[in-house]
């Protein structure tokens, strides 16, 4: 290529590049594979190496990672967080090994790793306390998560010995967690996550740190900084420091001599790589003699001592053959792509999310389109790409349905959000999901009314919506499967037992968009009862407490559907209560306890009482109930075989009670 070539090239991969780059570190949310960034990225590489007076300090190869966040302090990485090289085949990963034997004059021993994929947390400890954490960032500065870091169990807050240190890995995602948390995104209209590392970005950089402990993340450690200090000589002791310490140690990591075992290990593991329960991108060679990587140092970017071999991408071709469009409790109407069957990964593939219309549409997939197809975060069907070579030639644009396909009512596109949903409360599909979330335990707790019943129910046409289930009688139930006189007075007395619900339940349980148990009780305590509550204005709703916009819009969009407004008058002609009983937020303000204020934790077997009720009876009581022991603890309710969270606290010397004492103390608040 000649030079003025190269330099138009170069120019079109670095904007290419810098683009995709800030994609996926800034906006969490990648547009192209992995396989190929990396392609242009080796592209980039190999004419900067041919052309060195071309490279310049600004391109994407001289820099690490993304931008720094705005919203997080910034932390200054006293030694810089580096990323890695990468090679993609076991030639150039034998090159590697030779040259790095011929630089160092000697054969050294290597520490073969997983390579999480996740992204890259810093750790400090002081005398063995957790101080501060911080992300990569540009690799100089990265930005102070501490708070976030702290709501992950697998990350000590202490340490079994008072060590000053700082110590670094890779905080990630388990594969059910991210299959989890974007079946929830879908079903609430939100954007999914392209794979467990971006997702484990984005829930790490919540500014909400509430939001960030529902993620469920984890977290290896793999690095600790200035090792001498600790009278440490190699990764591999550094490795089983880091356990003693009592931290997160990746256990496949292994000790190799020879070419012929690293070669081994990356079989190995490539093999397993889909029955781990995290994803791995490839796999981490290091020179394990810290003296060997002192030698050998680092270059701007990268250190010289340890390479990444990246696993070649699972890709499978295969046509689209049908769209179909599912509705699910909240009424999101998801599109799936019916293909022919493909073996992906151990697997027999037919179908892949195409999640909503945008994602649908950004892609531009058809029908009868072929596709390629890998696996999100291992699990997860999904379609990459468009073989746009391959498209028929009459091939016409997908055009996304504008009614319901259960109910024929119109679909809507609700503010800001990417997925069309039907609004129909009588919507068949619909009302299976939201008639057991009705009886669930949260809502107005119909014991006996499980999902298995409703369906049954449903579909022997007894009940359509919540409103019929007030209207079941005797011999309705005794046409139910295994149903006897006993387990048919039991559904109907609890039926009944549910009419004088407060009605917070009643709101939580008509499954409004954005309101949960809290918002449907701040409602109830607000207005008091449904129909002051219907014809409510947004800004009124607004006006609550921690009750925003988007909630306050969201119930008003409610009750004014027409349907919705039968609905409540069939309720109310059930004799269903419509109004709160419970006390108003002054009063309940005014209800002091010895648990007033404190920040309890609830471990072991209580036998009593259910847990739920105890987190509820506190949270009534002025408590804050967390799930994890930390020095903001206050106090410790264990029941017996209490395991981790008890030593902790015994640890931090945190106060701890037995259930009886709580039952005491809570007998003696209510007498107060
Ligand atoms: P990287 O992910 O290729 O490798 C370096 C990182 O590996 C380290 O920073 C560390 O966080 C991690 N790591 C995991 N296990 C490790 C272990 N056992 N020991 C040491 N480190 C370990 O490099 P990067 O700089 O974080 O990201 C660049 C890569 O990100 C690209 O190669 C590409 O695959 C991906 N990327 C993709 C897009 C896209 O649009 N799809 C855009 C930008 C970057």
């Amino acid at each position: 290529m000649e030079r003025s070539q190269a330099e138009n090239k170069i120019a079109q991969l670095r904007a290419q590049l810098d683009e995709w780059s800030h994609q996926y570190y800034v906006l969490d949310a990648p547009s192209v594979q992995d396989y190929q960034y990396d392609q242009a990225y080796q592209e980039l590489l190999a004419l900067e190496k041919q052309f060195p007076d071309l490279i310049s300090p600004t391109s994407i190869t001289q820099r690490v990672g993304g931008q720094i966040l705005t919203g997080f302090s910034k932390v200054q990485h006293q030694i810089p967080m580096l990323s890695l090289g990468d090679v993609f085949s076991k030639e150039e990963l034998g090159d590697f090994v030779q040259k790095l034997w011929e630089n160092t004059k000697q054969t050294c021993a290597y520490s073969c790793e997983l390579k999480i994929d996740g992204l890259a947390i810093s750790l400090r400890y002081e005398n063995g306390v957790f101080v501060q954490g911080a992300t990569r960032g540009d690799g100089s500065i990265g930005e102070d998560i501490t708070e976030n870091l702290r709501t992950i169990k697998a990350i000590p807050l202490q340490l079994s010995e008072p060590v000053t240190v700082e110590v670094r890995g890779e905080c990630y995602m388990p594969k059910e967690a991210f299959a989890k948390l974007n079946e929830q995104r879908e079903q609430k209209g939100e954007a999914v996550f392209a794979n467990p590392r971006n997702a484990a970005a984005g829930s790490l950089r919540q500014l909400d740190t509430k939001e960030t402990a529902k993620r469920q993340l984890s977290c290896f450690i793999y690095y600790v900084m200035e090792p001498q200090k600790y009278g440490l000589m190699s990764q591999t002791q550094a490795l089983a420091k880091l356990k003693e310490w009592g931290f997160r140690v990746n256990k496949q990591a292994q000790q190799a001599t020879s070419l012929e075992q690293i070669m081994e290990y990356i079989d190995l593991y490539h093999e397993k790589r889909s029955s781990l329960p995290y994803e791995i991108d490839g796999i981490v060679l290091k020179a394990d003699p810290f003296s060997v990587q002192q030698e050998l140092g680092n270059t701007v970017k990268v250190p010289r001592w340890a390479i990444a071999y990246k696993f070649p991408p699972d890709e499978q071709e295969t046509i689209v053959r049908q769209i179909e469009w599912t509705v699910g409790r909240t009424g999101v109407v998801t599109p799936t792509a019916v293909m022919d069957p493909v073996l992906l990964a151990g697997t027999t593939v037919s179908r892949a999310s195409l999640h909503n219309p945008d994602y649908l549409k950004q892609k531009d997939i058809r029908l009868l389109d072929t596709v390629k197809l890998h696996k999100a975060g291992d699990i997860i069907p999904e379609i990459s790409m468009v073989v746009l070579e391959k498209r028929p030639k009459d091939s016409q644009e997908y055009q996304i349905p504008t009614t319901c396909p259960q109910c024929q009512a119109k679909l809507v596109h609700l503010d800001e959000e990417v997925a069309l949903r039907c609004i129909n409360p009588k919507c068949p599909a619909l009302l299976k999901e939201s008639l057991a979330h009705f009886a669930s335990r949260n809502a107005m707790n119909i014991a006996g009314l499980g999902q298995k019943i409703v369906e049954q129910l449903f579909d022997k046409h007894l009940i359509v919506d919540v409103a019929d289930l007030y209207r079941l009688t005797y011999e309705d139930l005794l046409k139910l499967d295994k149903f006897k006189e006993k387990s048919a007075t039991n559904l109907l007395t609890a039926i009944d037992a549910s009419r004088h619900n407060s009605i917070e339940r009643l709101l939580f349980g008509l499954g409004i968009r954005h309101v949960g148990a809290k918002a449907a009780k701040l409602l109830a305590q607000h207005f008091g009862d449904v129909e002051s509550l219907s014809q409510a204005t947004s800004e009124e709703i607004a006006q609550i407490d921690s009750l925003g916009q988007v909630i306050a819009d969201s119930v008003v969009a409610y009750f004014a559907n027409q349907q919705v407004k039968e609905l409540i008058a069939e309720l109310k002609a059930a004799n269903v209560n419509l109004k709160y009983l419970g006390l108003s937020q002054e009063q309940q303000q005014n209800v002091t306890s010895a648990f007033s204020g404190l920040t309890v934790v609830l471990t072991g077997t209580l036998d009593q009482i259910k847990r739920a009720d105890a987190k509820k009876w506190l949270e009534e009581h002025g408590a804050k109930v967390t799930g994890s022991v930390s020095k903001k603890t206050d106090l410790l309710i264990a029941g017996h075989d209490a395991g981790s969270k008890l030593t902790k606290a015994t640890d931090l010397g945190i106060k701890i009670i037995d259930e009886a004492t709580f039952i005491k103390q809570m007998e003696e608040s209510q007498s107060e």
